[in-house]
């Protein structure tokens, strides 16, 4: 396992500067990565992590453990909290570990010197918990895939939505994010 010094280090370079979030992301990774009895979490295929916020502590986390977006093994889930769960698909074993909000460093103090004076086990509260990941919902190919009967755009993973036998994306089924530039 990296010391906590790499690990830091490596988040910093990732996500561009040190802040309060890179030193919690990396003590919260590296805390459910060793509860889950993996030392070396970059070189273990099973683990899923799933980040409750899209901040900086989220980079932390997917430095430390090596998951990705983009790789299924890591999974964003907008809750806003400073919070995060690790999935140990060989053992079945999931851990939540979630950061109190009451730790939180005055302007202009060195933060790791702020943070290295609060242990684990007042910084996060931490519970087991049970995931479902679903086999869509694991790296690796594409189980599923559809078509759009409205936008005829393809949709992978079982997103679809079917209504009355109707298969549609989320977009046209639900409206989406975006809209036409030329609509009002
Ligand atoms: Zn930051
Ligand atoms: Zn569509």
């Amino acid at each position: 396992m990296n010391t906590f010094q790499q690990d830091l280090q490596d988040a910093v370079a990732y996500h561009g500067h040190i802040c309060g979030g890179q030193i919690i992301g990396v003590r919260m990774a590296r805390m459910g990565s060793k509860m889950l009895g993996i030392d070396s979490p970059k070189d273990f295929r099973g683990l899923i992590v799933y980040v409750e916020c899209d901040r900086c502590l989220t980079d932390a986390i997917g430095t430390v453990t090596g998951c990705k977006l983009g790789r299924r093994n890591l999974k964003w889930l907008d809750y806003g909290k400073s919070a995060a769960t690790f999935v140990n698909l060989e053992t079945g074993e999931s851990i939540r570990i979630c950061s109190d909000a009451r730790h939180y460093p005055p302007e202009g103090v060195d933060l790791i010197e702020f943070y290295s004076a609060i242990p684990d086990e007042e910084l996060f509260r931490v519970t087991r918990v049970k995931v479902d990941v679903q086999p869509e919902d694991l790296p690796g190919k594409p189980l599923i895939a559809s078509v759009c009967s409205e936008c005829e755009e393809r949709v992978m993973d079982g997103r679809q939505v079917v209504r009355d036998g109707i298969v549609k994306c989320k977009a046209c089924a639900d409206g989406a994010y975006y809209r036409l530039a030329d609509e009002a």
